[in-house]
């Protein structure tokens, strides 16, 4: 079961419609612009362009089986990070985080996946750039993370409750090893009934996570020492881990 053309034709008729006081401190509206079909290596999904108010940026939501206007949906929120993503760069891990949600959302029965488009949680592609050419030149993850400014998670959270509730979700399962997104979620009406884990396969490219020292003080090293910016907020667990490493991470 998929989205049916009747309830595409709900969902688009009231985008068209829909007019809000916005969520969170920013008053962030999204509505949803337009509704396709996209079979994907990963499965079956509909992808919904959604217009937002605030920076013109279009934010995207990957809806697999009939997840709409349904309870206990699973979702992934996920950050644009055009390197990792598209790149598939290893700064970062950002691709198999998206790779290994859209593969455990594909394989459920509904699933869906918030690709939000705040490249670098919201400080931009050039920024997140300027950081790690810091980082090249001997910079510590504090000063390349001053460089970059803060970071962004109340607008995260309001762009999504908000798309959720444009999708007509009645209640999700948040795939992440981070409770205090659920806090967010939650602090903005979203009803959170459980929490999904997300567990990567170990691969030479995130071995670094296996190591204590990786996952001890809230950053990354990479394979020549050199520090990682965390760009999704959301550490993955990797399969193979000790419970103890796995817990570290839900602590950062
Ligand atoms: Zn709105
Ligand atoms: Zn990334």
């Amino acid at each position: 079961m998929s989205l049916t053309h009747m309830q595409i034709k709900e969902l688009l008729d009231e985008g068209r419609r829909h007019e809000c006081d916005g969520f969170g401190q920013d008053h962030i509206c999204v509505r949803i612009a337009a509704i396709a079909d996209l079979p994907s290596r990963f499965g079956q999904f509909h992808v919904v362009a959604f217009y937002n108010n605030r920076d013109g940026k279009e934010h995207a939501a990957f809806v697999h089986g009939d997840a709409c206007f349904a309870e206990n949906v699973p979702v992934r929120l996920h950050s644009e990070c055009l390197t990792g993503d598209a790149i598939g760069s290893l700064r970062c891990d950002c691709r198999d985080q998206l790779e290994a949600a859209l593969k455990a959302l594909g394989e459920m029965e509904t699933g869906i996946l918030l690709y939000l488009r705040q490249e670098g949680r919201g400080i931009g592609f050039t920024n997140k750039i300027r950081a790690y050419g810091l980082q090249d030149h001997g910079y510590d993850t504090v000063d390349a993370n001053l460089a970059l400014g803060f970071r962004d998670d109340e607008r995260e959270y309001s762009v999504a409750a908000h798309m959720l509730q444009s999708l007509k979700v009645k209640s999700i399962r948040l795939m992440t090893n981070n409770p205090r997104k659920i806090n967010g979620l939650t602090a903005l009406g979203v009803e959170v009934t459980d929490r999904l884990p997300l567990v990567i396969p170990p691969n030479p490219y995130n071995r670094f996570y296996l190591e204590t020292k990786a996952t001890k003080s809230g950053h990354l090293i990479d394979f020549s020492g050199k520090e990682h910016l965390p760009e999704q907020m959301d550490r993955p667990v990797v399969d193979g881990m000790s419970a103890e490493q796995a817990a570290d991470i839900q602590e950062q």
